[in-house]
């Protein structure tokens, strides 16, 4: 029921939005989780040799379009990256989780998700 109450504050954004269409399979991915309310894909830029997107199905542009409504699907986000990076192995030597908000943030799709990064040593923020 969370989901049905996420933010669609611009129709048309929605619409455009490429995740919204990954989600409604109007675009192909390389999908490697989906459930009722989560997928996940590889991404199609890799930043590491493993790099998966977590992403909700319901259209919410940015992490400040969360509200304490949102807290169980955020946490189902880290528990499904969590999740995928067991399955790849990569639990034991480490991985990093990011959520970039706005531009300044370095955020370019405008559809929350949660980046898993793994499989090489991963450096400081730049
Ligand atoms: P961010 O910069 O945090 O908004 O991350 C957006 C990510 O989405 C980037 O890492 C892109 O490479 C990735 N991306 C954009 N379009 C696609 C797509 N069609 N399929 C998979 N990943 C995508
Ligand atoms: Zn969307």
């Amino acid at each position: 029921m969370t989901l049905q109450r996420a933010p669609h504050r611009n129709d048309e954004l929605v619409e455009d939005c490429i995740f919204c269409k990954i989600v409604n399979k109007e675009v192909p991915a390389d999908i490697v989780f989906e459930d009722d309310e989560l997928v996940a894909f590889n991404d199609i830029s890799p930043q590491a040799p493993i790099h998966v997107l977590v992403v909700p199905k319901a259209h919410i542009s940015t992490v400040n379009d969360l509200d304490e409504d949102h807290a169980g699907l955020v946490g189902r986000m880290v528990l499904r990256a969590q999740a995928l990076a067991e399955a790849r192995g990569i639990e034991e030597e480490g991985y990093r989780l990011i959520l970039n908000c706005n531009a300044g943030g370095g955020q370019t799709v405008f559809h929350i998700h949660l980046h898993l990064l793994g499989g090489r040593q991963m450096r400081g923020f730049g």
